[in-house]
């Protein structure tokens, strides 16, 4: 039993400090990435379910290292986020996502794109996070309805005082506020009402498994009727499918957004394909 024990125990040990050694490298190497041009943007195109045009996109970080390779979001920006270096990277997408959408409403004027850009809430609870924003938005000629900042379910639910004031200050910019990751929070609406959110995303683990499954239906359904009733506008996440897009149509969603449109792809990629669409 002893042994047994041991041994249990000393593979826990070492998965930690395997976990550890992990958790430090990324962090190392991360810190340079800036640097080296490691890191990047791409972009996802947000679709309207009405008609079938893009209106925007979603920009989402990319880091390909050149020991570790191409490294997942899910995997260094819990890393980044756990240091300072979660806000100099923000600062930098929000720069460069700006900057790019400057670019595409210079390819199709009339369009009105915008850009979603992912908020941790270590950013939001630096000062001066709102000023810093509008300046990125007046760098790059932009009216602050084309920019979106999502920011997680977890992150409103367990925001102190300071956040939420930082949220409401990018609201009254004109800034919109998306809720990511809608209903996998398991918790109180109430902060619906208290912050000012203008769109909801239903998560995609909620997406999966329609039109079949029963409890994704009602599910998303409710979302939905909810969303709806307090003027919120609805983004289907995680679209794989044709029947999962009529789906989210029928029942009164706004927007989709999935590899049934486009995965997310390189800034040029994108121009190319806007350039083709206007
Ligand atoms: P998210 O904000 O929920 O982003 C959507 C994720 O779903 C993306 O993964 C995207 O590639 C993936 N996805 C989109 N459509 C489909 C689909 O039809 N099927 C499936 N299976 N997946 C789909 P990605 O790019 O790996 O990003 C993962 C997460 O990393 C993001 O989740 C977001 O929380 C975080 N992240 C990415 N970029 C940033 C950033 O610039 N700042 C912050 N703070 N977080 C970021
Ligand atoms: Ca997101
Ligand atoms: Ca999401
Ligand atoms: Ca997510």
């Amino acid at each position: 039993v002893k042994a047994c024990g041991r041994g249990v125990w000393g593979r826990f040990e070492a998965a930690m400090a395997q976990n550890l050694r992990q958790h430090l490298l990324i962090e190392q190497r991360l810190r340079d990435a800036l640097r080296l041009n490691a890191l990047s943007l791409h972009y996802q195109p947000v679709i309207a379910l009405e008609d079938g045009r893009i209106v925007g996109a979603e920009a989402l970080l990319r880091w390909n290292d050149a020991e570790l390779g191409e490294v997942p979001p899910d995997v260094f920006i819990p890393v980044a986020e756990d240091s300072s270096l979660i806000v100099t990277i923000g600062e930098w997408v929000l720069d460069t996502a700006c900057a790019e959408l400057a670019h595409w409403r210079a390819i199709d004027p009339g369009s009105e794109l915008h850009m979603a850009v992912n908020v941790s809430v270590r950013q939001f609870a630096e000062p001066f996070f709102a000023m810093q924003v509008a300046a990125v938005l007046a760098r790059h000629g932009l009216p602050a309805q084309a920019l979106t900042l999502e920011i997680t379910e977890t992150l409103l639910l367990d925001g102190d005082a300071r956040t939420l004031a930082a949220i409401e200050e990018c609201a009254a910019l004109g800034v919109r506020i998306a809720v990511d990751d809608f209903g996998t929070g398991y918790a109180s609406l109430a902060y619906l009402k208290r912050i000012p959110v203008h769109a909801l995303k239903i998560d995609r683990s909620f997406i999966a498994d329609l039109p079949g499954d029963r409890g994704s239906a009602a599910l998303v359904s409710a979302i939905v009727a909810m969303a709806t009733a307090l003027d919120l506008e609805v983004v289907a996440e995680g679209i794989e499918s044709l029947a999962q897009a009529d789906f989210a149509f029928a029942r009164g969603a706004h927007a989709a957004q999935g590899y049934f449109y486009g995965r997310p792809a390189s800034a040029l990629s994108v121009r190319a394909r806007l350039s083709a669409a206007s």
